[in-house]
C-alpha cells in the first residue's frame, strides 16, 4: 500500500498519535504502561488510518525495547562503512518557527515535516543494505526509558525516526526503518540543557493550550488564539542531530515498535552516551507529558489516554533478546 509522505510523517510509530484518532468513533485504545503486557496483546488487530493492522506486540522474535548486555559486546566494536551524520550535518534544513510540537498519548514529540529540507542519513544495517540513506520523519521522548544498559535505567529516552523514502510501497510490516535513540539523564549536578529547553519550553506551550482547550477557554482546532505565551516562537535553524551526544557511539540490533501494533521492521541504534539535562528540566518534562489530556472532539471533554506506570514512565519493559546479536558501532560520527 502506497501512503503519501505526510500521512507517513503523521502516522509513524513510537507514539500511538494515529489510534485516539481511529478509534474516536467507538472507545479510545488505552496502552496501559503499568501492565503492558497483558493489555496489549488483548488487541488482535490495530486500527489505523492504513485499515486495521496485525497486532505483533505478542510476537517474540525480535521485539523492543531490550535490555541491552553493554559488557559482552563491548570486543565487538565495528565501524560503520559510511559514518553518520556525515550527511546530516550539511544536508536538511529545519527552521525552528515551522516545526510543530505536539504532546501526544505516551510522549512529546517533534515533527519535522516542516522542514524546507528533510534532515536525512545514511545508515548501515537496514534490510537494503549498507549506507542506506534515511530520512528523519519526527522525533519523540518517553518518560522512563525503554532500553536499558545491563538493567540500569536512565530518566527519558529520545526516539529520532527515520524512514528509508526510496522503498516506495509500505506499511508498518514491510517498510525500512531506523530509530536512533539517546537516553537522558537529569539531575545528577547537571546544568539546564539549552537545546532542551527551546523544546521544552514549546511542549509546556502545547500542554497550556490543551488544557486550555479542556476546560472550554478554547476551542479544540483554535489555531487563532494563543494561551499563555507572551511572545511569538525563536526564529533560526534546528537540526535534530545537535540533539545527539557529540562522539557517541551506537549498540546496534533488529527489532520492532514499542507501542502497537509493535512492528518487527524497526533497525535500533542507540547512543552509549546519555543527553544531559537538569533536575529542573526532567521535572517539567514529566509533567508535560503525564498531564496530557486527550481533546474528545469539540465537546471539550478530556481525558487522559496513555496510563503512565507507577513512577510516571511511558516506557515498554525490555523484550527478550531470543538470541538477537546486538553491535556496537564505534566512531560512526564524523
Ligand atoms: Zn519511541
Amino acid at each position: 500500500m502506497r501512503v503519501s509522505f505526510s500521512a507517513l510523517v503523521t502516522l509513524f510509530l513510537g507514539t500511538t498519535s494515529l489510534l485516539p484518532q481511529a478509534a474516536k468513533a467507538t472507545e479510545p485504545v488505552v496502552f496501559d504502561y503499568m501492565d503492558p503486557d497483558s493489555d496489549w496483546p488483548l488487541f488482535s488487530t490495530i486500527p489505523t488510518s492504513f485499515g486495521d493492522m496485525p497486532n505483533e506486540c505478542g510476537m517474540t522474535e525480535r521485539q523492543s525495547p531490550i535490555d541491552i548486555p553493554t559488557s559482552v559486546i563491548r570486543s565487538l566494536c565495528e565501524r560503520p562503512t559510511t559514518p553518520y551524520f556525515i550527511d546530516g550535518r550539511n544536508t536538511g534544513k529545519c527552521e525552528f518557527s515551522a516545526l510543530s510540537f505536539p504532546i501526544r498519548d505516551v510522549d512529546v514529540g517533534v515533527d519535522l515535516n516542516g522542514c524546507t529540507t528533510m534532515p536525512s542519513i545514511k545508515l548501515d544495517n537496514g534490510p537494503n543494505g549498507d549506507g542506506a540513506n534515511y530520512t528523519a520523519l519526527q522525533f519523540h521522548i518517553h518518560t522512563g526509558t525503554e532500553h536499558s544498559f545491563n538493567t540500569d535505567f536512565e530518566d527519558a529516552e529520545l526516539h529520532i525516526v527515520h524512514a528509508n523514502m526510496n522503498v516506495g510501497d509500505f506499511t508498518y510490516e514491510t517498510g525500512d526503518f531506523q530509530v536512533l535513540g539517546v537516553k537522558i539523564r537529569g539531575g545528577d549536578g547537571a546544568r539546564p540543557n539549552y537545546r532542551f529547553e527551546r523544546l521544552l519550553v514549546e511542549w509546556e506551550e502545547s500542554l497550556a493550550q490543551t488544557e486550555a482547550s479542556c476546560s472550554g477557554e478554547l476551542t479544540v482546532g483554535d489555531s487563532t488564539t494563543v494561551v499563555g505565551r507572551s511572545q511569538s516562537r525563536p526564529t533560526g535553524s534546528f537540526n535534530p542531530y545537535d540533539l545527539i551526544p557529540v562522539g557517541t557511539d551506537f549498540y546496534t540490533y533488529e527489532g520492532s515498535l514499542t507501542a502497537p501494533p509493535c512492528s518487527q521492521t524497526v533497525m535500533w541504534n542507540l547512543a552509549t552516551e546519555f543527553m544531559r539535562v537538569s533536575r529542573s528540566q526532567l521535572l517539567r518534562l514529566y509533567n508535560v507529558i503525564n498531564n496530557y489530556k486527550y481533546p474528545m472532539g469539540s465537546s471539550a471533554a478530556c481525558q487522559f489516554n496513555a496510563k503512565p506506570d507507577i513512577e510516571g514512565s511511558t516506557s515498554r519493559p525490555p523484550q527478550p533478546l531470543n538470541g538477537r546479536i546486538v553491535k556496537r558501532t564505534c566512531g560512526g560520527i564524523e
